[in-house]
């Protein structure tokens, strides 16, 4: 019986790169029943928000979602939709994998780390307040709760992955309430197990080293604010945002995404990288247990990096979306 999957195309890239991860993981063979929703910047006039009560019905009927990024104006109107969805769905555990590609040209190549980030609180709960005009006041939220359970669920992963190592990062020695509960629950859900080995480290230390040895890591847990920067700085480490893929995870649903926004300035050209969104699907059929299609897919890509001729300009290439995804397409088994 096919999966029946929301897709939201989004905006910007959004169309383009949906369109062709799609096509893809179509042509591996997998039933798959999109449920196509628009959310996003367009519908605002129709509908008076970027986020009409649908996209979330539908998240919710079909258990999963794959998703396009979502344009959010800085310092105005409307809240995060991303931010909305992944309170509203409670979808706790951001799940990042960093890992080097073959072909891609980047400063290591012995890469393969999973950023699991919390998704639900800190700074990016976004609750702030002007104090008179020249001040602005911006709340951190940690909970023992969230905190638990996205350590939880860092352990779970390492040892479902056959993984050795979890470093909690924080920043404890300032921000010694918030952060030093963080690290708390970190330390008591490690006792939980012991098969694993257990790190802490400070943020920006965490930084450095990973900038100067990244695979001296495994498994990083972070709350969301250092979790979101942390992870476009591994992104970096193994070819940009066009190669990093997403998971969004709840108890009840699944979102997967690409780690990278909308990118106006590219939208419309047939230009950029459709591997995240294609990675993140991947990430999805493995979620279903589509492991055949998942891998079938993967040897794809695999293969095209390596010829290196039918990639995106951000690889070195100047293969569109489109072409990228078409050489994926021929690479699949028949
Ligand atoms: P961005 O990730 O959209 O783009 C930054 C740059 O990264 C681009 O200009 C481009 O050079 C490169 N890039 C991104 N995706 C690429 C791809 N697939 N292939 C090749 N290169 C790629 O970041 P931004 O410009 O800061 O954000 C644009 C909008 O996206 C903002 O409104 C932001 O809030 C939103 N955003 C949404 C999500 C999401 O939906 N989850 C995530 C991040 C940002």
């Amino acid at each position: 019986m096919a999966h029946k999957v929301t897709l939201i195309p989004g905006d910007g890239i959004g169309p383009e790169i949906s369109q062709a991860a799609r096509r893809v993981i179509d042509a591996s063979g997998v039933a798959i029943d999109w449920e196509v929703v628009e959310a996003g910047e367009a519908l605002i006039e129709e509908h008076g928000t970027p986020l009409p009560p649908y996209v979330l019905e539908s998240i919710k009927k079909n258990g999963i979602a794959l998703k396009g990024p979502l344009t959010t104006p800085i310092g105005k109107g409307f809240r995060s939709v991303n931010v909305t969805l992944r309170q509203e769905l409670d979808l706790y555990a951001n799940v990042r994998p960093a890992r080097s590609l073959p072909g891609i040209t980047s400063r290591y190549d012995n890469v393969n780390l999973v950023v699991v980030r919390e998704n639900t609180e800190d700074l990016y709960a976004g609750i702030e307040h002007n104090v008179g005009k020249d001040a602005a006041e911006s709340i951190k939220i940690i909970t023992r709760e969230a905190s638990e359970r996205i350590c939880r669920h860092a352990f779970d992963l390492a040892r479902s992955q056959g993984r050795k190592k979890v470093t909690a990062v924080h920043k404890a020695n300032i921000m010694k309430l918030s952060d030093g509960l963080f690290l708390d629950c970190a330390r008591r859900i490690a006792e939980e197990y012991a098969d694993i080995e257990f790190e802490d480290m400070i943020v920006d230390a965490m930084c450095m080293k990973l900038v100067q040895s990244p695979d001296n890591y495994d498994v990083l847990v972070l709350p969301n604010l250092y979790g979101d920067i942390v992870s476009d700085l591994c992104a970096g480490l193994v070819g940009g945002l066009g190669v990093a893929p997403g998971a969004n995870i709840g108890l009840k649903t699944a979102v997967f995404e690409p780690v990278h926004g909308s990118a106006p300035k590219h939208a419309g050209k047939n230009k950029v990288n459709p591997l995240a969104i294609l990675l993140s699907g991947i990430l999805m059929l493995q979620h279903l247990e589509e492991h055949q299609a998942a891998d079938s897919i993967m040897h794809a890509v695999t293969a095209v990096l390596n010829e290196k001729q039918k990639v995106t300009y951000d690889l070195g290439g100047n293969a569109s979306t489109s072409e990228m995804a078409d050489a994926i397409i021929e690479k699949l088994p028949r």
